[in-house]
């Protein structure tokens, strides 16, 4: 994968939670771009998940062991590389804090992506528990500005997959085949990712001056779909109509309210994107906003009419 390795003096990379769901994609990606690359897993992950840890190993992942909470461990870690990228899940955000300062205390990273991955928690308004959630990020981004770290923060948006509303991993389930659910009346909008190109993107961002203290919203214009479209797209691929049953507004505010973790904060979620239309009502503003599209036109994103040609 020669067109990614565009850089004079490759970048070393820490991942912290490759073993996760982005994480995992991140980690392939940054292998892919011929960038030396750091995981730190927690002792306890290689008994819970050898295989995981395996293919991180197979693929020329370098697998450091430590802990957030393990502060030795973080710096240890940290010293060996340019750039770290966190990808720890939900309950973990403000943990992340720990990093800020293991960084702090190294002193030499040239860029620290916090665990993102999703929107714009500055200027999105979710309804809770998601708001909550969206406040743990923003301290977490303060805490990176206030220290002084170089960031990027990663909107990549909706990772593709049908938008389950109580799946905080959308594509391990594939998409539905005796029903659609669609949220309102299906015609609010969202921008669909794959995982492989959230991976690509990011590491085309990790060492790029344009994305130097900046949010990075990835916006592919092909895969700018509402929920109908997007059941259009499945239903062409298995030639085959299915009921559409509406799920309201009020339905996912309910689900939300009911305050089970996580599937609450993901209906919060569905709720901002496919009601209040919260990926494509802020504009892209320069001099903090860029878009990946954009930036890296080389990148051929793959289509949802191709995505879901994988599941059949
Ligand atoms: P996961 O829960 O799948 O993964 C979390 C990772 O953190 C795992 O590798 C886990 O290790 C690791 N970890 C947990 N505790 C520690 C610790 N103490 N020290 C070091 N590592 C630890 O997270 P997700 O992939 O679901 O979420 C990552 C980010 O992506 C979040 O910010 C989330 O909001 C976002 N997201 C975005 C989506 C989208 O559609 N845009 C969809 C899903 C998530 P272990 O394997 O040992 O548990």
């Amino acid at each position: 994968n020669n067109h990614d390795q565009d850089t004079t003096v490759a970048t070393r990379v820490l991942i912290i939670g490759a073993t996760g769901f982005i994480g995992r994609f991140v980690a392939e990606a940054s292998v892919k771009s011929g960038r030396p690359t750091y995981a730190l897993v927690r002792p306890t992950t290689l008994s819970s998940k050898p295989k995981v840890i395996q293919s991180l190993v197979d693929s020329g992942i370098q697998v450091v062991y430590g802990c957030l909470h393990d502060h030795n461990s973080l710096v240890k870690a940290i010293r060996q590389v340019d750039v770290v990228i966190s990808t720890v899940g939900g309950a973990l955000i403000l943990d992340q804090l720990k990093i800020v300062d293991a960084i702090k205390e190294v002193g030499t990273v040239k860029r620290f992506l916090p665990s993102e991955f999703g929107h714009d928690v500055d200027r999105a308004d979710p309804v809770e528990p998601a708001l909550s959630f969206y406040i743990e990020k923003r301290k977490v981004r303060r805490a990176v500005e206030e220290a002084k770290i170089p960031y990027t923060y990663i909107c990549c948006n909706s990772i593709a997959g049908w938008p389950y509303y109580y799946h905080t991993h959308p594509t391990e389930l594939p998409p539905p085949k005796e029903q659609f659910e669609i949220y309102g009346d299906g015609s609010v909008k969202a921008f669909f990712v794959t995982g492989d190109d959230i991976g690509a993107y990011t590491m085309k961002a990790v060492d790029d001056p344009r994305t130097l203290n900046k949010s990075i919203h990835f916006r592919p214009p092909k895969n700018f779909l509402n929920l109908n479209e997007l059941a259009d797209i499945w239903e062409n691929k298995i030639n085959r109509t299915l009921p559409r049953v509406s799920v309201s507004a009020e339905d996912l505010v309910m689900i939300a309210k009911a305050n089970f973790m996580p599937s609450s904060i993901v209906a919060a979620l569905t709720h901002d994107i496919f009601i209040n239309g919260c990926q494509f009502k802020f504009p892209i503003q320069e001099p903090h906003h860029v878009e990946a599209c954009e930036l890296y036109p080389d990148i051929k994103y793959t289509t949802m009419e191709d995505f879901f040609q994988g599941y059949l």
